[in-house]
């Protein structure tokens, strides 16, 4: 379809100030760029630039979805309660689940992801082995309540998703499936013009085991990331680490009880004692869902990895800053020895090395050095509880140090086997005969926030500085004056690359040259065209390749013929074939 565009007519309301609620590059620019506008925290409306630049990655997903054999459809948004109760995830979901009732008082939600959906679809219609396998996809508004939504498109609480969920009779059917979404999630990634990582995960509360994460990189990403140059990486988050040690103290001593008053923090009480931080113990409290108290210890220098402390104790949540008072415990002081009666002690893995350990001595001011574990305290569970950090050793080839990394998780594929058919009762006539649960696999793309991590990626002092399969619109022709010498020449030129196939718009508001070139400049179309009066009296215009700054003369004559043909070079940089 032949898209060209007046600017005088299209509705772009570009800002010329940085508004203040936006914190990060891409909300920044797509509101100052008239991409987008906030309806309400973490809801916006797409304005139609920000609409056709979504529906370009919508169309790259939807390629790669089709090239793989998954088939599009389209789910509700709003799903009955009942389906979420025979998951069982009704009750575990939490506040991020928007629940709502109709008027006769059934109760629904607006769906945050859809596995209940299409496994009650698929477990009426899917009955034989013969019918498998299945893949099927959709891209649809997703909501989830998030705590803290921010970020603009980033961490939204209405946001696009393409969401696709796959059926299989065996293994072998399900791991085929699943690399062949995480090869198209890559695919999609370069398409879009990202920098990106794929790494291992935890799958959290969609449940299931093999999963990967499709980080972009950007340094004020959420996610922190490690990865070795063997190959592997991983979400901190996911990451078993093995954390070196060198323990300061190698031999039985003493347990001595220190003076340390007013010291709250591990950096104070290194420094107190003159010992490194790495050297001393840190102990979090927390509690079972059953109300026991946990403490959870990890040395001095590290951070506790709260799924991995909930892989050790189910369940178990960091106390609050009143639960201290009300129980009586010195926060700035905790440690193993002479803990509260029925204390579940749980100490890092790596501290086993340690012979004699610094820790809090459960008194306001106090510690003790050279506390031993079997002698003095009892450590009931021994795990992995640290946040993994550049700098520890590679958990694959064990030997080189980790990097450090920051990204947006634009997309994640994960395996579920059979924790939706189970619960949900979905089962397949197997070839021998037998009744089995499907495996199933899901896989999802943040496509709204993918346009968020694109423009992160991809901007500098004056906006947006676009991948072309992105781009709103790929050319901007800009005349700088409205003149019979200027305007039919930049009619002309506008038309003729509309012809050729070239998504154009013209600059034909009553604007200064200044404003022009900066609303260009700032909404980023990647190849500008134009076209001044001294210009055209000696037939040339400046073409400009936003991206690389790159400007030259052009003869009028041909001109449109050129860009044409630098857009489709662009363009095929990003296509399918490309790529693949
Ligand atoms: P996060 O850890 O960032 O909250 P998630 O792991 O819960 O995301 P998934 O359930 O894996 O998200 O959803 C698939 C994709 O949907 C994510 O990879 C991400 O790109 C996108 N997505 C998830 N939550 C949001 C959100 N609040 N706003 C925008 N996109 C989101
Ligand atoms: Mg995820």
């Amino acid at each position: 379809m032949r898209a060209a565009f007046r600017l005088s007519d299209l509705f772009v309301p570009t800002l010329k100030e940085d508004p203040s609620e936006a914190e990060v590059a891409s909300h920044r620019l797509m509101l100052r760029a008239g991409m987008i506008r906030k309806a309400a925290s973490g809801i916006y409306t797409f304005l139609p630039l920000g609409w056709r630049s979504l529906r370009k990655i919508e169309n790259i997903v939807r390629e790669e979805m089709d090239a793989i054999g998954s088939q599009e459809m389209l789910m509700p948004a709003v799903q009955p309660a009942e389906l979420w109760l025979e998951s069982g995830r009704w009750g575990v979901y939490g506040p991020e689940l928007m629940r709502l009732k109709d008027r006769h008082g059934r109760e629904f939600c607006l769906g945050p992801t859809h596995e209940e959906i299409i496994t009650a679809t698929i477990r009426n219609e899917v009955r034989s082995y013969r019918q498998l396998p299945m893949s099927l996809y959709q891209i649809q508004v997703k909501f989830r309540d998030e705590v803290r939504p921010r970020f603009g498109l980033l961490r939204g609480r209405e946001f696009i998703m393409k969401d696709a969920y796959s059926f299989h009779a065996d293994q072998e059917s399900l791991q085929e499936h699943y690399d062949a979404q995480a090869g198209a999630y890559g695919r999609i990634c370069e398409r879009l013009g990202l920098e990106f990582r794929p790494v291992k995960a935890d799958s959290g509360q969609i449940g299931g085991s093999e999963t990967t994460e499709f980080m972009a990189l950007a340094d004020n990403g959420e996610a922190a990331l490690v990865y070795c140059d063997c190959g592997w990486a991983a979400n901190v988050e996911a990451a078993s680490t093995v954390v070196p040690r060198h323990p300061a103290v190698t031999e039985r001593r003493a347990m001595e009880k220190v003076h340390t008053p007013d010291i709250r923090t591990i950096a104070e009480l290194s420094e107190a004692l003159d010992i490194t931080e790495h050297d001393t113990v840190k102990t979090m409290a927390g509690k079972t869902p059953e109300g026991r108290l946990v403490f959870l210890l990890v040395p001095g220098d590290r951070e506790l990895n709260r799924l991995k402390a909930d892989n050790a104790v189910p369940g178990v949540l960091l106390l609050e800053e009143d639960d201290f008072g009300s129980l009586n415990l010195p926060k700035g002081s905790l440690g193993p020895v002479n803990v509260p009666e029925n204390t579940l002690v749980v100490a890092d893995s790596s501290l086993r090395e340690e012979v004699a350990w610094g820790v809090g001595a459960n008194e306001n001011d106090y510690h003790l050095m050279g506390a031993m574990p079997e002698r003095d305290f009892t450590v009931e569970i021994w795990a992995d509880l640290v946040l993994a950090q550049p700098g520890d050793s590679c958990p694959a080839c064990n030997g080189a140090a980790l990097k450090g990394a920051r990204g947006i998780e634009v997309s994640q594929v994960f395996q579920l086997g059979t924790k939706y058919s189970e619960s949900m009762g979905a089962t397949f006539t197997a070839e021998d005969g037998s009744e089995q649960p499907f495996l199933m696999g899901c896989y999802g793309v943040g496509v709204s926030r993918s346009l968020a991590a694109v423009i992160e990626q991809h901007n500098d002092e004056n906006g947006i500085t676009w991948p072309i399969s992105v781009a709103p619109i790929e050319v901007a022709v800009i005349p700088l004056s409205a003149d019979d010498v200027v305007s039919p020449v930049a009619e002309k030129i506008w038309s003729d690359l509309a012809d050729a196939g070239v998504e154009t718009g013209i600059d034909d508001r009553d604007e200064r040259a200044g404003v022009k070139f900066a609303d260009a400049d700032l909404v980023g179309y990647p190849f500008q065209v134009v076209i001044g009066k001294r210009g055209v009296a000696n037939g040339i215009v400046e073409f400009k390749n936003r991206a690389t700054g790159e400007r030259k003369d052009m003869p009028i004559d041909g001109v449109a013929a050129l860009v044409a043909d630098m857009v489709a070079k662009e363009r095929d940089r990003y296509s399918h074939n490309a790529v693949s």
